[in-house]
């Protein structure tokens, strides 16, 4: 398993989302994530949760995050879901690494429902 921060680049575009220095169109945070609209939406529904550390993929998160965060992360995308009123029907999808098609090298989950806009 990777080690946390291995290879982290601090300046990816959801680390400088969460530093505020690029703008999104936010739609939840707590002390653990944040939640926004993914830029290029790829149905009616379509929101990007990211933690609020330095995690690199699903695989990096699981592995590192303390339960805490973990836990809260977690919670997190369940509000969301709930909060966007989708909690009956979506799907919870994590690109991870090049071979699994992430292109944005801090862990996020999209969640995804409805037909395509
Ligand atoms: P993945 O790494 O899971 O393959 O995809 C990254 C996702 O982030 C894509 O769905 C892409 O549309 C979205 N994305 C990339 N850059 C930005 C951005 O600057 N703002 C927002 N809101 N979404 C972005």
């Amino acid at each position: 398993m990777p080690a946390r921060n291995v290879g982290y680049d601090r300046n990816n575009i959801f680390a400088r989302i969460l530093r505020g220095e690029l703008p999104c169109r936010k739609v939840y945070e707590d002390a653990f994530a944040l939640a926004f609209h993914d830029i290029h939406p790829k149905a009616a529904v379509h929101v990007l949760v990211i933690p609020k550390g330095a995690y690199m993929s699903f695989v990096d998160f699981t592995a590192t995050a303390p339960p805490e965060m973990q836990a809260g992360f977690w919670r997190a995308v369940a509000t969301v879901a709930k909060d966007l009123g989708v909690e009956d029907g979506f799907r919870l999808v994590s690109n991870i690494g090049p071979e699994g098609g992430q292109i944005v090298f801090h862990f996020h989950v999209h969640i995804v429902s409805g037909p395509r806009p």
